[in-house]
């Protein structure tokens, strides 16, 4: 088996603070969150980054963006906005090699493109 942080999770052998859950894909608060609210979005299969989505994927991707949408108004964030933040790769830091939707909201954020 992988040995992946964010596939333990989904398989309960690490503890994670769970806030949506479904077949396909599993959210919870982030460990170190940056803002009020911090949640990582990911699939329920094992992908490692965006580089390794294939066309047989593309329902998934779909969903975890309508699970992005209910997870922001359950969270009460909807209305003001958020964030979204897939990171991929060594330039983006991406730290977990379990692809993964950061939604971060709770307080306002300047724009990111300066
Ligand atoms: P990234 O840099 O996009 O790979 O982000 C990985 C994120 O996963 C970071 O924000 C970490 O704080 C978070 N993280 C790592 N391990 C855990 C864990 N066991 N439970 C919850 N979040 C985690
Ligand atoms: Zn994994």
């Amino acid at each position: 088996m992988i040995n992946c942080t964010f596939c333990k999770i989904i398989a309960g052998e690490i503890p994670g603070k769970i806030a949506y859950k479904d077949d396909l894909v599993t959210a919870f608060h982030d460990i170190n969150p940056v803002a009020p609210t911090h949640i990582l979005v990911i699939p329920n299969k094992h992908i490692a980054s965006t580089n390794d989505i294939t066309q047989q994927d593309e329902a998934l991707l779909g969903h975890m963006l309508l699970a992005v949408k209910k997870i922001a108004a359950d969270q009460g964030i909807a209305e003001k906005g958020y964030r979204l933040i897939i990171n991929t790769g060594p330039d983006a830091n991406q730290v977990v090699q379990h692809l993964h939707v950061h939604i971060i909201g709770g307080h306002y954020m300047r724009h990111p493109m300066g």
